[in-house]
């Protein structure tokens, strides 16, 4: 009998572990590996289909140049061909890579290493940038570096869990289960949804906030204010390990209970029933995720929960702190190796680009930040950059302003594409596609939500020409004529990774892993970092302080509600997100008719109130519309979407502009300071569709 191989969920940041038991007749057992500590054993509906997900159907496994099939030798010749000369033409900035999250953290490595260390850009991006850079932009502006504090073990420990702008219970299953699981064992545990939409999450809660859009800084500003009054700030840990505290106090001052309800459409019980909550519980552990992130003050909302925590001094102990969840499998990963178009490779900042290029041996190595997601695809569209190389994302599906992200890509001179499928809206529009290898066919590392490290293994044989990206990438690198990319193997690329992270003595920052580089990578067992040569490793961060800047002292920062913004016109305001059984761009999700048997179609969400005023019926096809695109998709009249609002799905896609593509309808609005979409805020209007 065939022995099951350990590997890891490729769907969202909880990261679960799975166990693939390959069968006689080309089919694959899949089970949750009762051994990974995400997980222990549990898999959601996502995961438990994965079988289901690994036909060869519809793959595209062998190389095009425009269209026509190549070899890899020919292909890989054209790809480095165009770029070269683009490069030797325009510079380095005339090129870019768009990556993903579903990236492992070695193919990340490689693609980072290329072009920040040896063609000269940080033109690097990637689709995390609409997941969390928000999360990663506030922690480095309070903790002097991005490091997520707690564990998932936390949220079991925890009094209180709140969750913000988050639903867990469906976009990070098995996470939400183990909170359940707690709280029936522990009946005192309470959970505080914070959410515009009455979810799944609100629904299990103690208590539901169906907060406007944009409210959080706000309520937490609120919050805060509310926590000094009553007594409970932590002076001591506020004076030892913080600065900022006198002129946060002073900008949350005026923000009263009852100003904190007007600002954010909730009633004055809600609001004093949850600051009662947090005040008197120490054990609370603040969940956040893209209801946060996505919006044009996503820094300033993760700022804002996280002052709460450093002023009471309930971070990096064990049931407390706040958390930021990733979307991804490997958001996390991105995050380590420098995937993001303003950060260096393991958690470096640019100050630190000698170091990185002593080690590399790299000759052109970046020293300011690239552009980020939508600036990067601004300056496609407008012929700054005249190439690009996206790997296994969809972004003319899922950039905001998806129909300019689509023009742009059709007049830049090269577009190429590593993915598994050629058929996806953006394999469409490559010059070359590269066939990538997919989950169960490569073998790599990706990190958790809680910074474990854990191994992908390839349970399948390489389909066709199929190749691994770090393969793709480190050949395409050879050709461009530099050294430092003949990997045998994703284990020495790891090796590599982690002896960075420690190079020059840098243990004494966040992210250490440098003692993996001496572990078997076969055998390897899901490793929380840091894991440090020196043994100094923690599973918590901050509980005694020690943070990253200069001075070792967190940052509580001033913060001011947002104004409102001008989304343009339109009845309704616009929120997307996922659903229970679909991910991303269904390019995998779509594949099974299990996973669509609980949503089968585009949908948008209507309160019967707007439903009435705008004559739309239920199931009818309503139109949605604004300056930006079209979508038309089924009408869900239900009282969970609050009135004035519309809430579609961001998973569907489609051959023309008339589709169920929600972020064809949102424009271009990112956060100032993480540069992340507001994918969460538009305005549509909304009228019904006479089908005749
Ligand atoms: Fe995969 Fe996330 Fe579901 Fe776990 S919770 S099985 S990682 S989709």
């Amino acid at each position: 009998m065939t022995e099951p191989i350990r590997t890891t969920c490729p769907y969202c940041g909880v990261g679960c572990g799975v166990l693939a038991t390959p069968q006689d007749d080309g089919s694959v057992l899949i089970a949750g590996d009762p051994q990974h500590p995400a997980n222990f054993g549990r898999l959601c509906s996502k995961g438990s289909a994965l079988a289901e997900t690994i036909s060869l159907e519809g793959r595209q496994l062998v190389p095009m140049i425009d269209g026509v099939e190549a070899s890899w030798s020919d292909a890989l010749d054209a790809a480095a061909g165009r770029l070269r000369a683009i490069i030797d033409a325009h510079g380095p900035d005339a090129v870019a890579l768009y990556g993903s999250g579903q990236l492992l953290t070695e193919d990340y490595y490689v693609a980072n290493k290329l072009m920040k260390g040896f063609i000269g850009t940080a033109n690097i991006d990637t689709n995390s940038r609409l997941c969390m850079a928000s999360s990663v932009a506030g922690h480095k502006r309070a903790f002097g570096s991005d490091t997520v504090p707690g564990t998932y073990e936390d949220l079991e420990l925890a009094d209180l869990v709140v969750l913000v702008g988050s639903n867990l219970a469906w976009c990070h299953p098995v996470l939400y289960q183990r909170i359940l699981a707690a709280r029936d064992a522990r009946p005192d545990l309470r959970i505080v949804v914070i959410d515009p939409r009455r979810t799944n999450c609100a629904e299990t809660a103690d208590l539901h906030l169906p907060i406007a859009s944009d409210g959080d800084v706000a309520l937490f500003a609120g919050l805060f204010a509310h926590l000094s009054n009553a007594g409970v700030l932590d002076a001591r840990f506020i004076a030892d390990h913080t600065t900022g505290i006198s002129d946060a106090l002073d900008a949350a001052d005026d923000w009263t209970i009852s100003r904190v309800a007007e600002a954010t459409g909730l009633s004055t019980a809600d609001v004093a029933m949850f600051f009662d909550m947090f005040t008197a519980t120490e054990r609370v552990v603040t969940v956040y995720s893209q209801g946060v992130n996505q919006s044009t003050s996503g820094t300033d909302k993760v700022n804002a929960i996280l002052n709460c925590h450093l002023g009471t001094g309930r971070i990096g102990r064990p049931g407390m702190g706040p958390f930021s969840i990733t979307g991804q499998p490997n958001a996390m990963g991105g995050r380590e190796v420098g995937g993001l178009a303003n950060m260096l490779a393991a958690h470096m900042e640019f100050d630190d680009a000698d170091r990185v290029a002593r080690f590399w041996n790299a000759p052109a190595i970046a020293t300011k930040p690239g552009l980020k997601a939508v600036d990067m695809f601004d300056a496609i569209g407008d012929g700054r950059i005249k190439a690009v190389w996206i790997m296994a994302t969809n972004p003319v599906v899922s950039l905001p302003d998806a129909d300019a992200a689509r023009k742009a890509l059709a007049d830049c001179d090269t577009v190429i594409v590593s993915d598994m499928f050629a058929t996806t809206d953006t394999a469409r529009m490559a010059n070359i596609f590269l066939p990538a290898a997919g989950w169960g066919e490569k073998s790599g590392t990706v990190t958790n939500s809680e910074r474990r490290i854990s191994r992908q293994r390839a349970f399948r044989p390489l389909p066709g020409d199929a190749r691994p990206d770090w393969w793709i990438i480190c050949q395409i690198a050879r050709r461009l004529g530099f050294s430092g990319f003949d990997y045998a193997s994703p284990a020495e690329i790891f090796a590599e990774h982690a002896e960075l992270s420690g190079f020059e003595n840098r243990g004494s920052r966040d992210f250490d892993i440098s003692a993996l580089a001496d572990r078997d990578y076969e055998t390897l067992a899901p490793a929380q970092w840091p894991v440090p040569r020196s043994g100094r490793g923690a599973t918590r961060f901050f509980g005694s302080g020690g943070f990253f800047t200069p001075d070792g002292k967190a940052r509580i920062l001033p913060l001011a509600p947002p104004p409102p913004k001008d989304r343009g016109p339109g009845q309704l305001i616009l929120n997307t997100g996922r659903v229970r059984d679909h991910w991303h761009t269904m390019t995998r999700t779509g594949r099974t008719p299990r996973l669509s048997a609980h949503y089968a179609e585009p949908f948008a969400e209507i309160h019967p109130h707007d439903a009435e005023r705008l004559s739309i019926r239920r199931t009818q096809l309503v139109r949605l519309e604004n300056a930006y695109g079209t979508a038309i998709v089924r009408a869900l009249v239900t009282d969970r979407q609050q009135k004035g609002s519309v809430f579609v799905p961001m998973h569907w896609t489609g051959e023309t502009a008339v589709t169920g593509r929600a972020n064809a309808l949102l424009g271009p609005f990112t956060d100032p300071v993480s540069g992340q979409p507001a994918l969460k805020m538009g305005r549509v209007s909304a009228t019904p569709v006479d089908v005749a």
